[in-house]
Parts: C-alpha cells; structure tokens; sequence
C-alpha cells in the first residue's frame, strides 16, 4: 500500500509489480514484516500490510452479485453472529457474506451454505479456502425450496424470490433465532413482508444504509463526489413460537 492509500493485494513471490508510482521488486518484500516497507525503482516508499477480509471482498472474483461491506457488518450485528453460532447461508453466490459469518463464529460455529448452481458452489469454495475459512463452512448443492437439513441459530438468505423460502427458514430457525434477507427492489420486500406476516415472527424491521465517504485532506474535508446509491434493502425478524395464532 502506498501512502495516498491506493493498495495492490498480491501473493508474494518472484517477478516485478508495475504500478502508478513505479516498479516493485517482489523479492525486496521477501522475509519482511508486515508494517514495514520497501521502495519503488523511483523511490517511491511501498508499504507491507496484511490484507483485512474487507480489501479481499472489494477485490474478490465474483460471478454474483455480493454483499456489501457496509451491509455486511449491520447484518452481522443484527443477526447477533457471535463465537459457536450454527447458521444458515441461503445462497451462497460467491460468498462474500458466508466469508464474513465464517469469521465471526470462530472455530467453533459452523455455516451451512445452500447454492443451487454447481459452478457458484465451486466459486464460493474456492474463494472461502483462500482466506482460510473453508474448515467452518459445509456447501450443499441444493435448492432450498426442498428446505434446510439443520436447525439454526440464525439465517440468512439471499436469493432472488426470498418469499417463496420463509417456511422453510422458519422451520429451521431456534425459538428467537434470527433472520435476515437482503432484496434490491421495494416490491421484493412488500412481498417479503407479507409472506412473513403469515408467520410467527416478530420485530420485524426493514433498513437500509446510506454510506458516503469522505477525502481525508484536513483543509478541505468533504464527500467524495460520487457514491455507492443502492445496494439492498435489509429485512429483520426473530421467530416466536406458540403465539396467538395457534
Ligand atoms: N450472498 C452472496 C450472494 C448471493 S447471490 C454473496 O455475498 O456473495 C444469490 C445466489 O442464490 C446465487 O448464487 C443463486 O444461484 C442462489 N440461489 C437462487 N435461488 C436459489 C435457491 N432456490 N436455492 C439455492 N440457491 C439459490
């Protein structure tokens, strides 16, 4: 990374890297510590940092539409992901949401990630071993409409038509498990709503989040020019049982 913030996620290995501030040497970083730097053939300094999961999401290969960081982690909290957690990923695209629920429960949690279509299985596997995370990830090639194998404590899907899934998200769901569907459009979430309405599920609760970055110049602090409008909608709900339907 360099120091206007501008970075380059890369396998450290023999060979040069040309970027806007000059080449890099590979084998000058070899044996280096991460925080440390080296210098470009124009002087310019290169710093050495250890890749967050977020640059790897902005930089992944997708085939899908993903998740976006700043939905992510409202999701994670929301759906109240937390070490040993058992939870349901519904589909799994490229799994950059299965990425960031595979972190957040530790050793000890376990995803179940359903994708219907083999070649976004493959993708999401092949993405998930690269950053380690695999071990605590089980994907089934399965279309969920045949319903979940597991009981968990939190779901979340999504798919293109979530309100064809909300029985069988609710007969996998824990008594207060929580669960939350991403959906681009308005008219998704009307028919999302009402399909959960049918259901025992209470605090209900759609959002979604408005992020604007800004430049980082002390004298001139202000937006960028231009932002990420639209991402997705997020829909909340927390299964009750027995309640006064029965
Ligand atoms: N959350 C993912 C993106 C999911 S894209 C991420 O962050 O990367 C939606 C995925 O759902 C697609 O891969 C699609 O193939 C899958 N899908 C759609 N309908 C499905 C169904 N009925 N059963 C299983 N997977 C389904």
């Amino acid at each position: 990374m360099f120091e206007d913030g501008r970075s380059f996620l890369f396998k450290i290995q023999e060979g040069k890297l040309q970027t806007h501030n000059g080449v890099i040497n590979l084998s000058d970083i070899t044996g280096k510590s991460y925080g440390s730097s080296c210098q470009t053939h124009t002087g310019k300094r290169f710093y050495i940092m250890k890749p967050r999961l977020v640059d790897e999401i902005y930089r992944m290969k997708r085939q899908t539409q993903i998740v976006y960081p700043k939905d992510i982690g409202y999701i994670l909290l929301m759906l109240d992901v937390h070490e040993g957690m058992k939870i349901i990923d519904a589909g799994v695209g490229s799994g950059a949401m299965c990425a960031a629920l595979a972190r957040a429960v530790g050793e000890t949690g376990k995803i179940y990630a359903y994708e219907k279509r083999e070649d976004f299985k493959k993708l999401a596997e092949e993405n998930l071993t690269k950053w380690g995370l695999i071990s605590r990830v089980e994907i089934k090639l399965r279309d969920i409409s045949q319903g979940f194998d597991e009981t968990a404590d939190a779901i979340f899907l999504d798919v293109p038509d979530p309100w064809n899934y909300i029985r069988q998200c609710y007969e996998a769901l824990v008594g207060s498990g929580n669960l939350a569907i991403v959906s681009p459009t308005t008219n998704q979430v009307q028919l999302v709503l009402e399909e959960i309405s049918k259901f025992p599920f209470v605090g209900v609760e759609v959002w979604e989040s408005l992020f604007r970055q800004y430049k980082t110049v002390p004298s001139r602090l202000r937006p960028f020019d231009r932002m990420v409008a639209h991402t997705t909608y997020m829909i909340f709900a927390r299964k009750v049982v027995n309640d006064w339907r029965d």
